[in-house]
């Protein structure tokens, strides 16, 4: 039986840290604050927002929450992020995608200022990522790295997962999830393929990986002889079915051969809407470095 990665426990590890930096910057007038936006009456994307602002509650980020009607227009949206991101109270600004047809999600996007962004989908953070040379310089710079690659990331280094000189396997090649994490892998020095609804040959692709990173949207899709005996395997899905939440990997037979895995639920989801408390907290962070740097131009320290 391969070992669990426990999501649930190494989110909770990283929120006792966040919470010890939060009480700081309390003490130092500054209360981290984010504003999530959620447009139309999508229930998955109504949980989503509910578990990220009691997420926030819980670790003592402000949140404030904007549900608007899917009939909204665009510049109506436009405008409220405009305002957001000239609030001084709010460091992180998320909307919860995906929106209404009709609203243009990269447009929509691109107006969250790139120092508020802390889902880490703006062009500009996105650049800022690809061109840093390695993880450890991303985390030394507090970067916004989008929140599911920063937490599988996260997840493999506090597991003792060696990426370095590994062979890793990204299945899926979304914006969110398939390219960034595959960036970030071959930033921690592991050599990456991805693999999409056109790959040919996918099993013979698979089946080299050290670490397989499932991350398509299909229930189960990932079966026992598609996985090296020994691999890492994360496992992103989060399809569901009538019998509940399941994952891209089948997997009580995958578990039979790979060395570790993570669960779903409870394996990469909670690592998810833990990053965004870290981005949110390192955003509130830099308001603090900014408002000190003011203080000693005033003073002249
Ligand atoms: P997406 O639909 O944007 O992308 C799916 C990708 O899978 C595409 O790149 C596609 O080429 C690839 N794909 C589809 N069929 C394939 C096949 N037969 N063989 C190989 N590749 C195939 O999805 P996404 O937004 O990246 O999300 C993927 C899954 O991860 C979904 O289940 C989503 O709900 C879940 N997700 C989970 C979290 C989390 O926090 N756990 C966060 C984001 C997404």
């Amino acid at each position: 039986m391969a070992e669990i990665i426990d999501g649930k426990k190494i989110a909770t590890e990283i929120k006792d840290e966040l919470k010890i930096e939060i009480e700081g910057l309390k003490r130092s007038g500054i209360t981290p604050g984010l504003a999530t936006i959620l447009v139309g009456e999508n229930p998955a994307s109504q949980v989503y927002v509910r578990n990220k602002t009691s997420a926030c509650q819980n670790i003592g980020i402000y949140s404030e929450q904007h549900t608007l009607s899917s009939k909204i227009k665009e510049g109506e949206l436009l405008e409220l992020i405009n305002e957001l991101n000239k609030k001084p109270n709010i460091d992180g600004i998320l909307v919860q995608l995906p929106l209404p047809s009709g609203i243009e999600e990269k447009k929509v996007l691109s107006a969250i200022s790139p120092d508020k962004d802390v889902d880490g989908f703006h062009y500009h953070n996105v650049g800022r990522f690809f061109c840093e040379k390695s993880y450890s310089e991303m985390k030394r710079e507090e970067l916004f790295l989008p929140c599911t690659p920063f937490g599988i990331m996260e997840m493999l280094l506090r597991s003792q997962v060696k990426i370095e000189g590994s062979e890793a396997v990204v299945l899926g090649r979304s914006n969110i999830v398939g390219k960034p994490i595959a960036m970030l892998l071959l930033s921690a020095n592991a050599t990456v393929t991805i693999c999409h609804s056109k790959t040919s040959n996918l099993k013979g692709v698979t089946s080299r990986a050290d670490i397989l990173v499932a991350a398509i949207g299909i229930p189960c899709f990932v079966k026992k002889d598609m996985v090296k005996q020994g691999a890492v395997v994360i496992d992103v899905g989060i399809n569901r079915m009538n019998e509940g939440i399941v994952g891209d990997v089948d997997f009580a037979p995958v578990n039979e051969v790979c060395r570790a895995i993570t669960p779903v639920p409870g394996g990469v989801g909670p690592m998810t809407i833990t990053m965004l408390l870290v981005n949110t907290t390192t955003s509130a962070k830099r308001r603090l470095k900014m408002k000190n740097e003011k203080l000693s131009t005033i003073f002249n320290f």
